[in-house]
């Protein structure tokens, strides 16, 4: 199999291996009109941008030379958050790129914090899907879910990546609240600390539960002090014991992280022993396994695109600072969606050149099929997405980027700007979905907010909610 393309940051250039690295090294170096004419557009609009890590590298590029303050590239927790931080410091309206649930997240965030009438827009008309929010609208999740409803003290614990009318219904049928990748061990380990009894019922990534499961049965077979640092209420007969009322969904995937699969572990071993590892939890087991491995050797990490990206800033740092004394290029070999490359390597060259460390090198490999992007030879569209004999993603690696999250282009994102800017009418279609339906009595949005503000309570106390708990064993399954 040919080698895995890579990019190799200095701090003042990127050297890419490969055509699926040296498109992604095109589009860090963006035009410098566009750059301007789009800053300048956000800033006297007062719009503010909150834009996921998978972004469409080509916006990315452009969105993060940008000078305008009211810019922010992050994890979906994370856009929500900034967008509310935007909203306090006046800005007029939000643009959400990324895909449809994190636009609704974003609105129903904003609504909480009282930005009713600061207005939510998204690039397109048309839905922007995600294959693992899709897997919570089906028949088969509302079949798991039944079961955890008649199932006594059940919790459904559902990762954010959903739609609001999926968290309300499913808070509906079970008492919920959201995870993140990087929350998701915290708050089920703190769910069976906190209620005796409960049953916690994952979904919808079939991976990351399986994933979860993993981790937590091999900490059975470690020992105590292991089950004390992942949660302090724990140790390995406690987890023993909660692993049987741990519950995970089958049928949900992310056609992105399905990808790494075994012949990508096999390379990544073969070639790239040398290399830390970094992958995200909804990674299939092997690559799950490779990473977890590299973890406990203090060699890589498993977690959410935050901790991949705080993981990678670590490593240099200990390098710069001389707490690493190895010597020789800085290499990751890099788990996810392909579009993290963006805040990576500006977090890189910067603090590179921070510390004048002008020799020094971070290689970031990506372990996709190497002709997921070809050249054509073409000089007006050199390159294109897919192997030359047309093929694309291939079970060699994939391309590892998101169709969905790149429905948003630079152009969308223009003619969005150009139709706020003339005040059309009609600009109500790019809104994301308000679910002004009741359930409950209560409306879809404000009943699929509530999971969410269940994550952040325990986000900041340590403890699921009162209210939280009491629903839990106040709800009544079939006995
Ligand atoms: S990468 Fe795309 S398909 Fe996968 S979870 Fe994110 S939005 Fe969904």
């Amino acid at each position: 199999m040919a080698a895995f393309p890579s990019l190799t940051i200095r701090a003042d250039a990127l050297v890419p291996h490969g055509a699926f690295a040296e498109a992604q090294a095109a589009f860090l170096a963006p035009d410098p009109a566009t750059v301007a004419e789009l800053d300048a557009l956000l800033e006297r609009l007062g719009v503010g941008v909150v834009a996921h890590f998978y972004m469409d590298p080509e916006l990315q590029g452009v969105l993060a030379s940008c000078a305008a303050s009211r810019i922010r590239i992050s994890d979906s927790l994370m856009m929500a958050d900034a967008a509310v931080k935007m909203a306090d410091e006046g800005a007029r309206s939000i643009v959400v790129l990324g895909v449809d649930f994190m636009a609704e997240n974003v609105r129903a965030m904003l609504d909480v914090a009282g930005h009713a009438s600061v207005p939510v827009y998204r690039v397109a008309v048309e839905p922007i899907g995600c294959s693992l929010a899709e897997a919570a609208r089906s028949p088969a999740y509302a079949a798991y879910l039944d079961e955890a409803s008649r199932t006594p003290r059940s919790l459904h614990v559902v990762y954010i990546n959903t739609s609001l009318d999926v968290k309300a219904h499913a808070h509906a049928t079970v008492p919920t609240i959201t995870c993140t990748s990087s929350n998701v061990v915290a708050t089920i380990l703190q769910a069976f600390a906190q209620i005796p009894d409960v049953h916690v019922w994952f979904g919808p990534d079939t991976y990351m539960g399986h994933n979860v499961e993993e981790l937590l049965r091999g900490v059975t077979e470690l020992d105590d002090d292991t089950a004390r640092r992942l949660h302090p209420s724990h140790d390995r007969a406690s987890l023993r014991s909660l692993l049987q009322r741990f519950h995970t969904f089958e049928q949900g995937a992310c056609v992105v992280h399905h990808l790494f699969g075994e012949q990508v572990v096999a390379q990544v071993e073969r070639d790239h022993g040398d290399a830390f590892v970094t992958a995200h939890f909804e990674v299939p087991g092997e690559m799950f396994r490779l990473a977890l491995r590299a973890q406990r050797a203090g060699r890589g990490v498993v977690g959410s695109t935050s901790n991949i990206l705080d993981f990678i800033r670590r490593k240099l740092a200990a390098r710069l600072s001389g707490a690493d004394a190895g010597t020789g290029p800085l290499r990751f070999v890099l788990g996810t969606e392909a579009g993290m490359i963006t805040s990576i390597v500006r977090d890189m060259q910067r603090a590179l050149r921070d510390a004048g460390a002008v020799e020094l090198e971070v290689e970031i490999v990506f372990p996709v099929a190497a002709d997921a992007v070809a050249r054509t030879g073409d000089e007006a569209l050199p390159i294109v997405p897919g192997v030359a004999g047309g093929e694309g993603c291939s079970t060699a690696g994939g391309c590892a980027t998101c169709p969905f999250m790149k429905m948003n282009s630079l152009d969308a994102l223009y003619e969005l700007l150009r139709g706020v800017d003339a005040r059309e009418a009609g600009l109500a279609r790019f809104h994301p979905r308000l679910y002004g339906r009741r359930l409950d009595g209560r409306s879809v949005a404000e009943l699929g907010g509530e999971p969410i503000l269940h994550m952040r309570a325990f986000g900041e106390t340590g403890r699921l909610s009162e209210a939280l708990v009491a629903d839990v064993l106040g709800r009544r399954g079939a006995a």
